[in-house]
């Protein structure tokens, strides 16, 4: 978890899709701009300074 946990809770819903890199909700099946099933979860590890 980072800092902001609202942040955290907006970043984990949206997926990536590998192909077009067009941000969709999470649970969508496919891509809603160019259709690919390829999608990834946001990074959610964003680097912190200690
Ligand atoms: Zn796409």
């Amino acid at each position: 978890m980072g800092k902001f946990a609202e942040a955290d809770a907006l970043i984990s819903k949206i997926f990536i899709c590998r192909k077009c890199k067009t941000r969709n909700k999470r649970g969508a099946a496919k891509c809603r701009k160019c259709g690919s099933i390829y999608m990834r979860a946001k990074r959610k590890d964003i680097r912190v300074k200690k």
